[in-house]
């Protein structure tokens, strides 16, 4: 990257790059210093217009969705290793606008976003695309035949950009459908080079493009007639507008949302593994991860023990500029967000929580749109900071009376999309996981698994994104019946 990447004045749009229809833009923000680093264009409808005809006239043309699949597989191969070849790029360019971690943004936003491509890849090459069944109750057969669902808009947000960017593309791509993605405005400059590597590995023109915007930008696409599905990874707020919307055209949706999951920690669990565990498992991203298991439910008994060990792990985290390979914790994504969390944090003092590390800005940093890892203590499953979303680093610490009353306060939420149990014993683990509603879950881990349905439950989404679930919903299946 130089640091002219960090200015770019047009859109990709069928293929090409293309002068936006209006001059309005869009500030890049440092979150390490505060400063403007650079503009984006921001979108027309009538760009919105143009991307979605673009994609509309590919999708039409068969020039993507009549290939094989094996021939979309090569393609999708081709489209990975030119994404590979931009991965540095693409980790220096997401850490640059939203703080994460470099030696996250690596792994997640460099090399993520390839894997999957090859997983989908893999997956649509071995998949038929119409299947024979017997017919019941007449005698006879039934081609049952996967098309694709049409033209997608996929709509992300900015803590993981580039990876959730492609939960969506991936999938949508192997079925044979086109995609027009918009990002956030936070975090754009990435989707440039993804668009870049579209272009290198000779992608058909108009099966990606690529729409700059914010809210706005996102309900206009959302109900454009053009649009025969939409995918949508953000806020529960934004989320339930969408989902309106989509109901109302019966179209089809998928939304991946908020969540305020919970850790059970289990009194067989080894206290110093558990909490070793916890960084990655409720604060990654400066908790700024849809499935951190921000509650933290320990034994009444062992309570103190583990709220000082918890308060101790989140004082030593290393927290400062995100390029230093050693940084956990970096700054959150812009002020907007520092504010919010923030707002949450003084809530939770004005309903009683003591505050046992973190509440504010780190000590010894001026600048940067930083919050301290904070730890509460004192409150219940009611209080406002157990139950509501807070999108950054701000662990709870609850107790419980016994497993029964673990997995009551676990499931007392609105969310339910991630969680974890820590315990010394996997049986007794699972059985924990198999009790908690929600849509992914880990024993003394979490890991997403792109062969394995990621999504929630409850107010955390509706459908599914990764694995062979995730390629079903951008097909649409037809019946065909044949005498016997
Ligand atoms: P957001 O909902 O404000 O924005 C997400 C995206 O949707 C952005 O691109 C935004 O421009 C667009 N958008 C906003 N309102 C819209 C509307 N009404 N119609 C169409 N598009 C709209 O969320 P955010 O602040 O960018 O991201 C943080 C939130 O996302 C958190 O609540 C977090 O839990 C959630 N999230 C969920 C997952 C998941 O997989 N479940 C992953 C990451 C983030």
């Amino acid at each position: 990257m130089t640091s002219t990447d960090t200015t770019r004045t047009s859109l990709f749009i069928g293929g090409r790059w293309r002068t936006p229809a209006t001059t309005d833009t869009i500030p890049v923000i440092s979150p390490l210093t505060e400063e403007q680093t650079g503009t984006i264009p921001a979108s027309s409808t009538a760009d919105v217009d143009a991307a979605v005809a673009a994609a509309r006239e590919t999708f039409r043309s068969d020039s993507w969705r009549a290939q094989s699949h094996a021939e979309r597989a090569d393609m999708m191969r081709r489209f990975a290793d030119a994404l590979e070849a931009r991965a540095e790029a693409r980790a220096h360019a997401v850490t640059a606008e939203n703080g994460m971690p470099i030696a996250l943004a690596r792994f997640a936003e460099g090399a993520a976003p390839v894997q999957l491509l090859r997983y989908y890849a893999d997956l649509i090459e071995a998949a038929p695309r119409e299947e024979r069944r017997n017919s019941q109750p007449m005698p006879g057969t039934t081609v049952v035949r996967r098309d694709p669902v049409g033209v997608v808009a996929a709509i992300a947000p900015w803590n993981f950009p580039a990876v959730l960017s492609m939960f969506k593309i991936a999938p949508a791509l192997a079925a044979g459908c086109t995609v027009v993605l918009k990002p956030s405005p936070e975090t754009t400059l990435d989707s440039y080079l993804l668009a870049e590597a579209a272009v290198e590995a000779g992608l058909p023109a108009g099966a990606i493009n690529i729409v700059t915007g914010g809210a706005e930008t996102g309900r206009y696409l959302v109900a454009h007639p053009g649009i025969d599905k939409v995918a949508f990874t953000g806020s529960t707020a934004a989320g339930r507008q969408i989902g309106a919307v989509c109901g109302e055209l019966l179209r089809p949706v998928t939304l991946e949302l908020g969540g305020k999951s919970a850790a059970l920690v289990l009194d067989d669990a080894d206290l110093e593994a558990t909490v070793a565990g916890l960084p990655a498992a409720s604060l990654l991203n400066a908790g700024q991860t849809c499935y951190m298991s921000t509650r933290v439910l320990v034994p009444r008994t062992a309570y103190d023990s583990y709220l000082e060990a918890i308060t101790e792990m989140a004082r030593s985290l290393p927290i400062g500029d995100p390029l230093d390979e050693d940084t956990f914790i970096g700054p959150l994504v812009s002020d907007r967000q520092r504010r919010r969390v923030l707002d949450h944090i003084e809530q939770g003092r004005a309903d009683g929580g003591t505050v046992t590390t973190g509440g504010g800005a780190p000590a010894g940093i001026d600048r940067g749109y930083f919050v301290a890892p904070t730890v509460f203590g004192g409150v219940d499953n009611g209080s406002a900071i157990a139950r509501n979303e807070i999108f950054g680093p701000v662990l709870t610490v609850l107790s419980y009376d016994d497993l029964d009353d673990a997995v009551a306060i676990a499931n007392d939420s609105e969310y339910g999309l991630g969680g974890t149990v820590w315990t010394s014993d996997e049986e007794r683990g699972l059985d924990v996981a198999r009790r908690v509603e929600t849509g992914s879950f880990g024993v003394n881990t979490f890991n997403l698994d792109w062969g394995s349905p990621f999504g929630g439950v409850k107010a955390s989404g509706l459908g599914r994104e990764l694995g062979a679930e995730g390629l079903a919903a951008y097909q649409q299946t037809k019946s065909i019946f044949l005498p016997a």
